[in-house]
């Protein structure tokens, strides 16, 4: 590794992503392109030798042939998914983990990043307003994953293997597993890899009145269901913020069902949990005292580029009793046992782990919990700014109610087109040419109890209120236009 080059290729690529930037409101969200644009294009091998100025032409080709095709999903007017966060800090603590390079498995393989992991964890746990019971101060504990299908399988292994340790390890074919029918599909491939039977995982059914929350009632009938039938509750994966439209589970209720049936309950508040930055949200999570297991993602909204997972457990010894192991030459350092540090291999599924905590680290004191609320705040009140103007529109109504940045509507079935059915093909036309608007927003759709809506998510860190009054004013005319060729 020659430092000079490493300078002047570091200088290419901070002018290019800083370019990049600049220029991002000049593409279109997502590209115009069809498969095999790029793999007809590009030769079939690897170069056997590097040519002249490789990484520069590389670099163009990235210019040329790979950002045309991509979706930008750091564009201001990118509303199709929850965001993939991303900030000055949260690129150049990405860049820094690279440069330095180090594998921080156990305390002894990297002693500092191990460290800071355990600060940078319980400082992340209480801006979020974890109860200390989650904390390495309090006794729990944390550490950052590549994504939460990694935390849930991780707490998912950890409560499988204690409970096995219960009842006696034969009787895994009698656990199951309880989820809503909202809940992320990360959860049932989880159940999928930890030996859970596939048709012991409950998706309890949601409805439109309780704004697609879990239902304490339903669950407590489920699991009181499976134990007469001989089975055993193992776990609940609840969740604050759910995919398609945010709908927040009551987590205080459904511990004390799953308490009554030894059930390890996980919160995954993978988008949701970075709001928690700010106290007005700390209600969401109220009863959290009693959970095993919680987990966020600060790639999503909190300023920190992908990839960041937090977990956080309340009994440390049950994942390292699931996850952990013993080989001679991974080197343990006699010294470290009994000082409370952690090997953190014994916590995750790979051995080989990234310092993530250094880019958190970052973040949070270069913004600090004061500017992480505004950031959140901010999305916030432009997601309130779109919500008021779909109200405002008669033909337009929200579906769900909006808990945090993310704006569920559709335009209502005009009378003389009738039922359901035809309200979803009606917004699923309009979905698509709002999509199809060049230099326009990027939005998506959820499904949910057979209505199908449009979602706008606001999270770009460059969305200013500008973009989401464009991306209502694209939406509005294409409805108009819509309407008018329907002669409605
Ligand atoms: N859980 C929820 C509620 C999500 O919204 C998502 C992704 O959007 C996930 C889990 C999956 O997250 P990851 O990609 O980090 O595994």
């Amino acid at each position: 590794l020659d430092a000079e080059e490493f300078r002047r290729q570091g200088h290419q690529v901070i002018d290019f992503i800083a370019d990049y930037y600049d220029r991002m409101s000049d593409y279109p969200v997502h590209p115009s392109v069809t498969p095999g644009f790029l793999r007809d294009v590009l030769p079939t091998d690897a170069p056997r030798r590097p040519g002249p100025d490789a990484f520069g032409s590389a670099l163009q080709d990235v210019r040329d042939l790979l950002l045309p095709g991509m979706t930008h999903w750091q564009s201001p007017r990118h509303f199709a998914h929850f965001p993939a966060s991303s900030s000055t800090v949260g690129a150049l603590g990405e860049a820094l983990i690279a440069g330095i390079n180090v594998v921080p498995f156990t305390w002894a393989a990297s002693p500092a990043a191990t460290e800071l992991e355990m600060v940078v964890v319980d400082w992340l746990g209480k801006a979020l307003h974890l109860p200390e019971s989650l904390l390495f101060a309090g006794g729990g504990g944390g550490t950052f994953l590549g994504t939460t299908c990694e935390a849930i399988l991780c707490a998912l292994v950890s409560a499988r293997d204690q409970k096995l340790a219960e009842i006696g390890g034969n009787r895994i074919g009698d656990l199951v597993v309880y989820c809503s029918d909202q809940t992320h599909f990360s959860f049932r491939k989880a159940a999928r890899i930890a030996g859970i039977q596939r048709d012991h995982c409950r998706e309890v059914q949601t409805y439109h009145g309780d704004m697609f929350a879990l239902s304490p009632t339903e669950l407590q009938a489920a699991m009181q269901a499976d134990v007469d039938a001989g089975l055993v509750p193992l776990f609940l994966c609840a969740t604050v913020g759910t995919t398609q439209t945010t709908a927040v589970d009551p987590v205080g209720e459904l511990c004390a069902v799953a308490a009554s049936h030894g059930v390890w309950v996980h919160v995954d508040a993978a988008y949701a949990g970075s709001a928690l930055v700010c106290p007005e949200f700390r209600h969401v999570i109220d009863g959290m005292e009693s959970v095993d297991s919680f987990s966020m993602n600060p790639h999503k909204w909190l300023l920190a580029n992908n990839d960041c997972c937090a977990m956080w457990v309340k009994k440390p010894c049950a994942l390292v009793a699931a996850l952990g192991t013993e080989q001679e030459y991974i080197l343990k350092d006699a010294a470290a046992e009994g000082h409370g540090v952690v090997d953190y291999k014994d916590w995750t599924i790979t051995l080989t782990r990234r310092f993530r905590a250094l880019k958190i680290w970052l973040v949070l004191r270069c913004y600090g919990v004061d500017g992480l609320r505004d950031h959140i705040r901010s999305h916030l009140r432009m997601a309130e700014a779109f919500e008021g103007m779909v109200r405002a529109d008669a033909r337009f109504e929200v579906v769900t109610e909006r808990h945090f940045a993310l704006v569920c509507f559709r335009l209502r079935s005009p009378e003389k087109l009738g039922g359901e059915k035809t309200a979803n093909q009606l917004n699923r036309r309009l979905l698509e040419e709002v999509n199809a608007a060049t230099s326009g927003p990027y939005m998506s759709s959820a499904n949910v109890g057979g209505i199908y809506m449009l979602r706008c998510a606001i999270g770009s860190t460059l969305t200013e209120e500008r973009h989401v009054n464009d991306a209502w004013k694209v939406v509005q005319d294409r409805a108009s236009a819509i309407l008018r060729k329907m002669e409605i």
